[in-house]
């Protein structure tokens, strides 16, 4: 029916997002810090009730930061369990937005959200396999396969792949509470911070911190390639802002794979296999909403 209205809600690790609408030219929209569960919660269902006063919506979907607990039948279903941010663990984020707006709620992952956004509006449209990832505080990833997102044990957890990490180019021991030099605690924003001591928006774009990351992110995306067989990779997030990044990634990804995917896509068209969200960073938010759509 043409008078549906779906509410989305991306959570990162910085801010929250969200929106209320159908698509992405027809869009009301709010973002705030993430803070505490609590605060930051209680903004997104009072954007919502005052839209809800007004007008009815019909679901709510939300893209979020996990690892997240998306088994239906699981006592814990729609848990934010065992993250790395501090006092989000074991939160239930879709009774908390349920029980006070009283609508069917949907949950993902940011980057599963993030993909079905790109397949529905953007750089992904037409395609059943791909992949998207997000580089900004922290590293993640998710995607379409055959056309359904990725689920299965859990989802995927594509930042806390183990990549090559040569210690004496960068001794720098990674940042993930969990495994350290992880891909997340070797290339996400944070670790970026924290090895050279200043925000990577601060980082001059010819500095040797770049060069460090484009190994980074081609040694993962290698990795994807040759597991999932993606038919494109989206690479989002904060640190992607970097204009020269996507470029240095493409060529060092075309150097490490040495020939052996030779196929049009990488070796005459690199540049339309792995590029940047079509929808930008709005691709989460949107995202929440097509999860919605599907409650
Ligand atoms: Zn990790």
């Amino acid at each position: 029916m043409k008078d549906k209205v779906y509410g989305g809600i991306e959570t990162g690790g910085t801010k929250f997002v969200c929106a209320i609408g159908t698509a992405p030219d027809n869009l009301i929209k709010t973002q705030f810090a993430t803070t505490s569960p609590d605060e930051s919660i209680g903004k997104a269902n009072d954007f919502f009730k005052g839209y809800s006063r007004l007008k009815h919506l019909t679901a709510i979907g939300i893209a979020s930061f996990g690892p997240l607990d998306l088994d239906k039948n699981s006592p814990t279903y729609g848990y934010i369990t065992t993250t790395p941010k501090d006092s989000w663990s074991n939160i239930n984020i879709v009774e908390k937005i349920r029980s006070q707006l009283i609508v069917p709620v949907v949950i993902d992952t940011d980057v599963n959200g993030a993909s079905l956004g790109e397949r529905v509006w953007g750089a992904a449209r037409g395609l059943d396999t791909f992949i998207y990832l997000t580089v900004g505080t922290g590293f993640g990833g998710g995607g379409m396969v055959n056309g359904g997102l990725m689920h299965g044990l859990l989802h995927p957890e594509m930042g806390h792949i183990r990549i090559p990490h040569d210690w004496q180019k960068d001794p720098y021991r990674g940042c993930c509470p969990f495994h350290g030099d992880c891909l997340e605690g070797l290339a996400s924003g944070k670790a970026m911070e924290l090895r050279w001591g200043q925000s990577p928006e601060k980082l001059p774009i010819d500095h040797p911190a770049w060069e460090l990351e484009a190994n980074y992110l081609a040694l993962a995306i290698n990795n994807f390639i040759c597991t999932i067989s993606p038919q494109r990779i989206i690479v989002g997030g904060g640190l992607m802002k970097n204009p020269g990044l996507i470029p240095a990634v493409r060529r060092k990804v075309e150097l490490n794979l040495n020939g052996y995917i030779h196929l049009e896509a990488i070796t005459n068209d690199i540049d339309r296999y792995i590029v940047a969200p079509a929808l930008g960073g709005l691709a989460g938010v949107i995202g929440a909403l097509e999860l919605a759509k599907r409650n």
